[in-house]
Parts: C-alpha cells; structure tokens; sequence
C-alpha cells in the first residue's frame, strides 16, 4: 500500500529491521533490570501483548550483570539501553544482550567507541543511535534557535557517521521528539539523506489517551510517508499498553494483518439498540481471534450492510433485533441477546 523506503537490513536475534521487513513493535521495561524476576515476568507479557522487542534499562553494573540470567528465561530479541558508560555496553555484549542503544558521542574517546563497535562486530549486535529534542547539544540549538528538526538531524548525523567511519554499519536510527510536526518532518529530513532503517516514536507522548492519539498522528503520519521500520509507542503506563496501541497503529495502516479488525458506526437518530455496548462486546471477544478480518457493528439496517459492505462478517441493528451479514449479504435475523453469540458462531463456524 505504501512504497516503504529502501533502508538497509539489520538482524536483531534474527528479528530484521529494514530492507522492506514487515514493521516491528517494540517497548520498554520499566521494572528495575537488576530485579531479574520482576524484569522477566514483564518481558514476558510484553510478548504475550506482541511485542517483538524488548528494550530494558542499563543504568548501572547490576543491571549489566542482571542480562545474563534474564536472556536465559525469554527468546524475545533484548535491547540494552545505555547512555554514557561504554564498560556496560561490553558487559551488555558480553551477557548476550541482542542490540545496543547506545550514543557514541556520549560514550567519550574514539578509542571506546572504537572497543564498543568492535564487540559489537564479534558479537553480531546492531547498534541504535538514538537522538531526543531533550538532549540535543547546546552548539546545535543555538545554532537552529531550539530543537529543530535539522538540528535533530545534524545531531543524528554526526553520531551515524562516528560508527561509519569505524566501518561499522549495522545501525539503526531512532530521533525523537515530543512534537508530532517536529516528528514528522525530522523523519522525513533523515530519510532523504540515509539508508538507515529507522525506529519511529513520539516521545514523552503522554497518558494512555492523549499519548495514544499524539502517537497515532505522528507515527501513522511517518508511515504513511513509507519511512518507518520498527515503532515504539512511548506511554506514561503500563508498558503492555504501549504494545497494544503498536500494534493497533499498524493494525490501522494495514502494515500487520493479524486479527480482526472491528470497525462500528458513529449512531445517529436511527439507532434502536444498544449499539455502543455490542460494539464493546464484540471487540472484546473478537481479541483472541487471530485470523485477518473485518467485523463491522452497524446501528441499523437501513445503512448497515451497505456501508459496511467491505467487512467479512457483521451486525445491523433494528428494533429489539438485529440482522448478520457477511460480505453485504444478509445472512439471518437475529433477537438482540443474541447477536453477539450468533455473530460469533458464524464467525467460528466458517
Ligand atoms: Fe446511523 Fe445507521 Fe449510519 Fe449507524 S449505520 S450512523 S445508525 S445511519
């Protein structure tokens, strides 16, 4: 549906990035790493929800030490999250981690980006650099007047070209910000002048509400520009969520295919049953389905079928009844305690 950009591939435990991939999901711990339960028990629901990489925090030589027995527990690709001390990139490295996100320009010397880059070379691990509006060097804001998106740009330029000067290629980019027009536009900048496979975000996006919606608008917009090969969805919440509406954005923008898609109309003056509680139910039962398909929840007959003539299976409304239809095509008339049963009987049966 979209030409994606042609970005370079890079291999995350075998999970790729780039190169035309279908779009990973991916989120972030938030339990303390060093508590290697807790961080597994998360890690773990995290995939349940399908998410396809984990990131977890590194801040200290616990944590670092803490990767190792974590790797053992889960198959998940795991991403070590590391600002500023390249000893716990090698530890990182060492316990097994799968990629780093890691700043070489944080990290000092050329010599340490040189030691980290070589481990990561004979480890397999790929590096993502990863540029935030929060912490763009005060040269670089004077220079655009604020964290512009060419600022966040030259800043994620000069931290590409670090690594591509040590003949290390195995990069993927993420630059953030916590503006959806400086989000759309900084993508839009870097994928004109690179091939790297990029991570896209908004950050500090906000609650489950606004947060989803400010994600929605500049991730779906990125994408929808063909630019994007891995999402994270940045929540003030449970990280579970954050995979949910991941996953729900790339549901909305046909990049995953996976599961049913529930589409419901607005109401108006027409509707005589309770159609915001069938399309709740529906699109609570309709969560463990795992087959591609549209289900549509229409308020009444006289628009139903029709509007909805794309969906494979679906619900008019009428007086005290309902009608199921799939395809446009009615199928039978239904008593309203019956229809969400019935729909899914016929749903199941097929
Ligand atoms: Fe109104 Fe029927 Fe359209 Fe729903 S499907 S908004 S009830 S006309």
């Amino acid at each position: 549906m979209y030409t994606r950009n042609n970005t370079r591939k890079i291999l995350v435990r075998g999970v790729p990035i780039g190169g035309g991939s279908p779009v990973t999901v991916q989120s972030m711990t938030n339990t303390d790493t060093a508590d290697v339960q807790a961080t597994i028990g998360q890690i773990k629901a995290l995939a349940a929800a399908g998410c396809d990489i984990v990131r977890l925090a590194v801040p200290d030589r616990e944590a670092a030490k803490a990767l190792a027995g974590i790797r053992r527990e889960v198959d998940i690709p795991l991403v070590a999250d590391i600002h500023f001390d390249y000893r716990l990139a090698l530890l990182a490295m060492d316990a097994g981690i799968d990629k780093l996100r890691i700043n070489p320009g944080n990290i000092g010397s050329n010599e340490r980006v040189r030691e980290v880059a070589r481990a990561a070379t004979e480890h397999g691990v790929p590096i993502r650099v990863g540029v935030n509006a929060g912490s763009l060097k005060k040269i670089l804001l004077e220079r655009y007047g604020g964290p512009t998106a060419e600022a966040l740009v030259e800043s994620a330029l000069e931290e590409v070209d670090l690594l591509d000067d040590l003949g290390f290629h195995d990069v993927c980019v993420s630059i953030k910000s916590s503006s959806v027009p400086v989000t759309i536009e900084t993508y839009r900048l870097f994928a004109e002048k690179r091939d790297h496979p990029l991570h896209v975000g908004v950050t500090e996006a906000g609650t489950v509400g606004y947060g989803t919606i400010k994600s929605a608008c500049g991730i779906g917009a990125v994408l929808s520009c063909g630019i994007g090969d891995t999402i994270r969805v940045s929540l003030t919440a449970d990280p579970v969520e954050e995979v949910t509406v991941g996953n729900a954005i790339l549901k909305a923008m046909k990049l995953r295919q996976a599961g049913a898609e529930v589409i419901s109309c607005p109401t108006c003056g027409r509707t005589e049953i309770d159609i915001i509680a069938l399309a709740g139910e529906v699109e609570r039962r309709a969560a463990t389905i795992t087959r591609p398909m549209v289900i549509a929840v229409m308020g009444c007959v006289v628009n139903g079928p029709g509007e909805a003539r794309e969906a494979d299976y679906g619900i008019a409304g009428g007086r005290g009844t309902g009608l199921l239809f799939s395809k446009g095509e009615i199928v039978k008339k239904v008593k309203e305690n019956r229809l969400v049963d019935e729909l899914f009987t016929l749903i199941e049966g097929e």
